[in-house]
């Protein structure tokens, strides 16, 4: 339960010189802020491609499960160790529940890009309220998220795809990128190829169903 692990009262309590040490000691005036949230990241897969596309930004998964987030970590530390250039220093994970502490981690506009990649389904209806995408979430992501910030969400659950879609759809602060926008965009890809469900459902030939949208400036 959420009593196994700290909970930070606000962001501005959450010690980040844990999570990248040598970010923090280049930098001396801890300038830099976390602007990528990986939301359910699982075995860090996209993470860490993530990390090397864009080595100057700081990046966090956010895992419920104690021993997966144990691991993500002990994975990143051993690529930081391994490596001769000095990368994987800025990403690393935190143990939480992403469905009610997402603002104790970030500040109004901190963040630039949100990933929910293949999250459980909660198949059932009485259990769509613990979906990790709702109108009611997306105010805090789109609280969380600045202007002209993307959220990334990908399924291969045909009715979670449509209703992941649609939640988006109907908030009046997001829009979808155009397809020449998501052409360009070089991590849309990943979301299938970096992450270990991705490459789970391409092995088996599955179908997925992505939904991508900006954080507009005002609501319309
Ligand atoms: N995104 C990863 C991928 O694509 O490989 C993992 C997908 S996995 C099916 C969903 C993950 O979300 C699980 O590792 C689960 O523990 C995590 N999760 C579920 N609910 C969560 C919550 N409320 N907060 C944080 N993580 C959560």
């Amino acid at each position: 339960s959420d009593s196994h692990f700290p909970i930070p009262i606000a962001p501005s309590h959450v010690d980040f010189s844990l999570h990248f040490p040598k970010v923090i000691e280049a930098d001396n005036k801890i300038s830099k802020k976390i602007e990528f949230a990986d939301i359910g990241c699982g075995f860090g897969g996209l993470l860490i491609s993530l990390s090397t596309l864009f080595p100057d930004t700081l990046m966090i998964g956010m895992e419920l499960r104690d021993k997966v987030t144990e691991y993500v970590k002990e994975r990143i530390l051993a690529l930081r160790k391994t490596s001769s250039e000095g990368q994987y220093e800025n990403i690393s994970v935190v143990r939480t529940n992403s469905m009610k502490y997402i603002p104790n981690y970030f500040e109004k506009g901190q963040l630039s890009k949100m990933f929910f990649l293949f999250p459980d389904p909660h198949f059932k209806e009485k259990n769509h309220r613990r979906r990790v995408i709702s109108t009611h979430l997306l105010d805090e992501y789109a609280y969380v998220l600045r202007a002209g910030g993307i959220i990334y969400t990908i399924t291969d659950v045909e009715e979670l795809g449509e209703w992941m879609k649609a939640c988006l759809e109907k908030h009046p602060m997001f829009e979808s990128l155009t397809q020449e926008e998501l052409d360009l965009d070089p991590v849309v890809e990943l979301l299938c190829s970096a992450t270990e469900e991705g490459q789970k459902v391409a092995r088996n030939g599955g179908q997925t169903f992505r939904a991508i949208f900006r954080r507009i400036a005002y609501a319309s």
